[in-house]
């Protein structure tokens, strides 16, 4: 799957978002191609879940492990430019025990859809790893 079309089935995820102020949407693609998107899901502050790992769980629950890239697009409620939106601290860590230090992580944002690419290691150097 391109990248492109993983951004635009972010910003569809990030649609579906439970927050009351902020949308956050990913699309985690597999080595074999496929898809799995999410978003963040809120529940008056507790137990919320990040869109990274609505979009991990999804596919890890379906027997996948093999992982190439994901996309994280972010913006306040409603908002057609997104904002520069990186994971949170927790999915760092959840998402390196299922990935190597070299994952691809993109963000889009901004009016003119800007990329950033990081990988895991950009991320969260020197990090905790049971692995
Ligand atoms: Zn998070």
């Amino acid at each position: 799957m391109d990248l492109n079309t993983a951004i635009s089935l972010a910003k569809d995820a990030r649609l579906n978002s439970t927050n009351k102020n902020y949308w956050v949407g990913a699309c985690l693609v597999t080595n074999s191609g496929k898809a799995f998107s999410g978003c963040n899901i809120d529940n008056m502050g507790i137990q919320s879940i990040c869109a990274e790992r609505t979009a991990f769980v999804k596919a890890l629950s379906e027997g996948e492990r093999d992982f190439n890239y994901i996309v994280v697009v972010g913006g306040p409620k409603d908002a057609q430019i997104l904002e520069d939106c990186k994971p949170c601290g927790y999915c760092r860590q959840f998402m390196l025990q299922f990935v190597d230090k070299n994952f691809k992580i993109y963000t889009c944002y901004g009016e003119n859809n800007k990329i950033d690419e990081y990988t895991m290691d950009d991320l969260l150097p020197n990090a905790f790893n049971l692995k």
